[in-house]
């Protein structure tokens, strides 16, 4: 047996010997704020599990192309990645709720430049997300008419059409004669609308409002057939 062992065990570390390591580790502070002054030994089990649990992430740095995006929980993510709509839909859709739709607004904010809507004729000198995509008129109205003949919900406020692409959107049902989901239905909205503000940065053509909810029925027609394809 090594001398180094016979010592160690003859005089053992202050801190192995028992009471006293129990009484240091039943006296360990896990509160102290002047007031009240909580140990291990006199602490509840939500207290302990408080104080064991990791620190909290940091909070991740703004993103400097975003002022607006929308939170969710996890399970509203993932409903939303998996709902069946098409791929394009739910690039712009995503865009719109992370706030990095290229309106007025997101230009100025990221490049200094004029926040002013570019669709002709139109005087809106902030240009949000939400102009962008609801409130330019030729879409305002294409949208009303869109969602009046499809859905049960007969006045759309400007609040509902905010809301319509969050995670929080307004009751509403589709009408029983058209085959086709809620997100399918605003999918097909969103492609409309994408279409149009494509022709406006390509061509500098502002489609009227009969010529964006024309694109938006097509694409309903389309999705209508296919889920009779397939049921
Ligand atoms: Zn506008």
């Amino acid at each position: 047996m090594s001398q180094a062992y016979l010592e160690a065990i003859q005089t053992p570390h202050v801190g192995v010997v028992g009471d006293r390591l129990a009484q240091r580790i039943r006296s360990l502070i896990l509160l102290d704020n002047g007031k009240t002054k909580v140990t291990l030994w006199t602490a509840s089990t939500r207290q302990i599990r408080q104080y064991l649990s990791p620190p909290p992430d940091p909070e991740p740095p703004p993103n400097p192309s975003s002022m607006h995006p929308e939170s969710g929980t996890k399970s509203q993510w993932r409903k939303f990645w998996k709902t069946k709509i098409p791929h394009r839909a739910r690039a712009f859709w995503w865009r719109y709720k992370r706030d990095i739709i290229p309106c007025g607004t997101l230009r100025a904010h990221r490049w200094q430049q004029d926040a002013h809507c570019e669709a002709q004729g139109c005087r809106e000198r902030e240009a949000d997300k939400n102009h962008h995509v609801f409130g330019c008129k030729g879409k305002h109205l294409a949208w009303r008419f869109i969602l009046q003949e499809h859905t049960d919900k007969s006045t759309w406020s400007d609040e509902d059409l905010h809301t319509l692409l969050s995670f929080k959107p307004p009751t509403f049902s589709i009408k029983p004669k058209y085959n086709i989901t809620p997100p399918q239905l605003l999918a097909c909205c969103l492609i409309g609308i994408n279409t149009a503000n494509t022709i406006l940065f390509l061509h500098q053509i502002t489609q009227s409002s009969e010529e964006i909810s024309d694109c938006i029925t097509t694409e309903i027609k389309k999705a209508i057939a296919q889920n009779e394809y397939l049921l």
